[in-house]
């Protein structure tokens, strides 16, 4: 019997924004997920490839062009299109984006899979929940993943970060769903829980416990709090 564990979980650095992209897969199956596909997505799938692991979806955090792909401060980032064209799965996002994933990475309605809050993506014996956690953008998702074994790992996205937490003066960000994203549906996951940001802004991960205990933004004892911390 193998003593490989099921749960096959890679945090990778892409491009020039300090962005981490995730392959979240099945050993059992050799079946993974693609989180986030931006800046190089050629890299990402051969990754996946040299792992031995066949890529059978994409999830997309939220729409911002350094997460799926798009134009912005004069780049040009690739994205979904370069997956589609080189490897066609379906993009699960949430449904509260709207047509946001479409008009930034010029993807197709038949590319997508919209998602309500609490669907679950099953990868052999590894299940992927989405979140929905509004705020930084209508449809942001975070997505906890669990194979039976270890502790929870959340892919926070922009939502969360280590000691911080996602912008909330953007086109679209809403700084009370962020309070209530932050404080209730995430704070809920238990303390083991790894936290996995969509940035690197120093260490790579931390237990969601460490967070509860250092991160102002989880720290907060109000709305009315939170949104003075904001500046609002
Ligand atoms: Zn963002």
């Amino acid at each position: 019997m193998s003593e490989e564990t099921e749960l096959y979980f890679v945090q990778l650095a892409v491009g020039e924004m300090q962005n981490l992209a995730y392959l979240i897969g099945s050993h059992s199956t050799r079946e993974c997920l693609l989180v986030d596909p931006a800046w190089s997505v050629d890299g990402l799938l051969d990754r996946a490839e040299a792992d031995g692991m066949k890529v059978v979806g994409a999830l997309a955090t939220h729409y911002h062009q350094d997460h799926i792909g798009g134009s912005v401060f004069g780049m040009d980032i690739e994205g979904i299109p370069r997956l589609l064209e080189r490897h066609p799965v379906p993009v699960h996002v949430n449904a509260h984006e709207g047509d946001g994933t479409l008009q930034v990475s010029g993807a197709s309605e038949s590319d997508i899979v919209r998602h309500a809050a609490g669907d679950e993506i099953s990868v052999g014996r590894v299940s992927v929940r989405l979140l929905h956690t509004p705020g930084h953008t209508p449809g942001s998702q975070c997505f906890l993943v669990e194979d039976g074994v270890g502790p929870g790992r959340l892919v926070a996205g922009d939502t969360l970060f280590l000691d911080s937490c996602g912008r909330v003066d953007l086109p679209g960000a809403n700084p009370e769903d962020m309070y209530r994203s932050l404080n209730e549906t995430l704070k809920a996951l238990p303390d083991e829980t790894i936290v996995y940001p969509g940035h690197i802004y120093g260490d790579p991960s931390d237990t969601l416990g460490a967070q509860k205990q250092t991160n102002p933004f989880l720290r907060v004892t109000s709305l009315e709090q939170f949104l003075s911390f904001m500046g609002r």
